[in-house]
């Protein structure tokens, strides 16, 4: 019965066309998707052909709709509705569905709801376009730029606009999915968003080698809660950052941690490079700045102390520190008071008098300060600023500049000179042992620069030190002959070299992951290569995605379908 009611609808509605009768139409319409309608619980009635594509039109054929609060099915109608749904295409030509849906009475009393629409089958409530049309959107959206996106989908005659693709791909990306599947063996890294300015942080998964999660932070509490939110997580490979580890630790203590070879022996030749290049004295040339002694410090202070203040002050001052230098190297008074040009009373009275009296206020808190002062200037600090921060707020800037005054003064010249001089390119060393040759003589111990094999005459350790390093980087490769870490730490300590025991000091804070950067075949490689894509999505669209976007399109692409 309803079939021949639609016939007859249709061929009274449908204003086609050139290249079917409209009943041809119709029957090769029906039997496209009749099974999608059977299935899908609708029933067309009509169709109309326009220039811009098809029109559906369809009822629902459900007689007992089920309310999606309570579950409770229903057979009371409110009123009728329409949905206008983008479709997908019907033979070649962009189409749309138009269902008169039914707003039902909620019949159970103890729901929530009074009203709701009858749920269809193929479309989420509220949604624009079918299921399956949105799930190609998706996919095309997150696979490329939106333009392209939008373009992809006209030609699959879906009519989309770019800045819906865009929407779509960023509200994917919105939080990390939480019900991702996880190996349990991931690795963790941070990349920059801006160089310099904002970092983000990605987790990625060794076995899947898909992204799990990104954060917006480099270090913040956000990752924590989700390793904590990921109890599965067995292993966790990172680089030798500080930061990861004690977030790892505290997250998953029962977690292994892996630290990651490369960044080991990368570590290892940055600080061992500088040790030979002073061996060799490639900086030999070149002055170091000079900073006064200890001694030298505290005279300069002094003096700038007498300095202060009025004439008759001053000379009160300087009396009274000459006549108490003098007093105790035992010179009777008389012939102090004669030494210093004065009355042996003013000399007795000056004995008698307490210091207080005889300072100001500020000289007195630089007298205070004194061996602080000289202390900090003599390990290499000059600047007012750099002392005043150093001195933690004992003493104010005013008072840091008056009591160095003449110690800057005189070490102006003296720097200049140093720097005139290494600025000269005479001065600059001759030919350079690089870098790179370096490195490679200290991880394999070869090499044709005539400086570096010279080095054995000169510095009697080298060899051990060299020996250590290599056994050093046959430990992290896991290699069969190589020592064990604590029998690598002990050759450390022993080279007499003060940078590598400050790196094995390194390995000993971080010791179980770097043990197990041998026992266990897990790199962070897969992370490196990781951060190198999500870069590259990045400059795709020209540096401009929101961070949003880019965790979409990290989590996501490539990866559909999602939930
Ligand atoms: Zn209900």
């Amino acid at each position: 019965m309803k079939n021949k009611n639609k016939t007859t609808r249709t061929s009274t509605q449908c204003k086609d066309t050139s290249k079917y009768s409209n009943q041809q139409f119709f029957r090769k319409l029906n039997a496209s998707i009749k099974d999608k309608c059977k299935t899908s619980g609708i029933v067309l009635t009509d169709f109309i052909q326009t220039s811009s594509g098809i029109v559906l039109h369809a009822i629902t054929k459900n007689r007992l709709p089920c309310c999606p609060y309570c579950g409770e099915p229903s057979h009371s109608v409110h009123d009728y509705r329409y949905r206008k749904l983008q479709y997908t295409e019907i033979l070649s030509q962009n189409s749309k569905i138009i269902i008169t849906c039914r707003r039902m009475n909620c019949t159970n009393d103890k729901c929530s709801k009074k009203t709701f629409m009858e749920p269809l089958k193929f479309a989420r409530p509220y949604a624009r376009s079918v299921d399956e049309v949105a799930s190609r959107m998706k996919k095309e959206s997150l696979k490329q730029p939106s333009r392209l996106a939008s373009q992809t989908l006209a030609s699959q005659h879906i009519k989309v606009s770019s800045s819906t693709c865009l929407r779509t791909a960023r509200s994917l990306g919105k939080e990390n999915p939480m019900d991702i599947a996880c190996s349990g063996y991931v690795a963790i890294d941070d990349l920059a968003y801006r160089k310099g300015h904002k970092y983000m942080c990605a987790i990625a998964d060794h076995y899947t080698r898909r992204v799990l999660a990104m954060f917006d932070t480099r270090y913040g509490p956000e990752i924590g809660e989700w390793f904590k939110m990921h109890p599965q997580i067995k292993l966790v490979s990172r680089d030798g950052s500080w930061a990861y580890a004690s977030i790892i630790k505290e997250a998953l203590p029962d977690a292994e941690q892996v630290s990651d070879h490369f960044h080991l022996d990368k570590g290892l030749g940055d600080h061992m490079v500088e040790v030979i290049q002073k061996m060799i004295c490639q900086k030999k040339n070149t002055l170091p700045y000079p900073y006064p002694s200890l001694d030298e410090a505290r005279s300069y202070i002094m003096e700038d102390l007498y300095e202060m203040g009025e004439i008759k002050h001053r000379k009160r001052v300087r009396n009274y520190f000459a006549a108490r230098h003098m007093q105790e190297e035992g010179i009777p008074l008389k012939d102090i008071a004669e030494k210093l040009n004065v009355k042996s009373q003013q000399v007795y009275n000056l004995f008698n008098t307490n210091i207080k009296k005889i300072l100001s206020n500020d000289q007195m808190k630089i007298l205070r300060q004194t061996p602080e002062l000289a202390r900090i200037i003599s390990s290499g600090s000059i600047a007012p600023t750099s002392i005043e921060k150093k001195m933690d707020g004992r003493l104010c800037s005013k008072l840091i500049c008056k009591a160095t005054k003449g110690l800057r003064d005189r070490y102006k010249i003296l720097r200049q000179q140093v720097r005139i001089h290494n600025k000269d390119p005479k001065n600059k060393k001759g030919t350079k042992v690089t870098a790179k040759a370096i490195r490679k003589y200290i991880m394999t111990g070869m090499t044709t620069s005539e400086k570096l094999l010279k080095l054995k005459q000169t510095q009697p350790n080298i060899d051990s030190i060299i020996q250590t390093c290599i056994s050093f980087r046959n430990m992290v490769a896991g290699k069969e002959d190589a020592p064990d870490i604590d029998t690598w730490l002990k050759l450390a300590y022993n080279c007499n070299c003060r940078k590598l025991a400050s790196f094995a000091e390194y390995i000993t804070r971080d010791k179980e992951a770097i043990k197990n950067t041998y026992l266990t075949n897990y790199s962070n490689g897969i992370m490196e290569g990781t951060v190198n894509k999500i870069k590259a999505i990045k400059r795709s669209m020209f540096n401009r995605a929101s961070v949003e976007l880019l965790r979409a399109k990290a989590i996501y692409g490539g990866y559909y379908p999602l939930n």
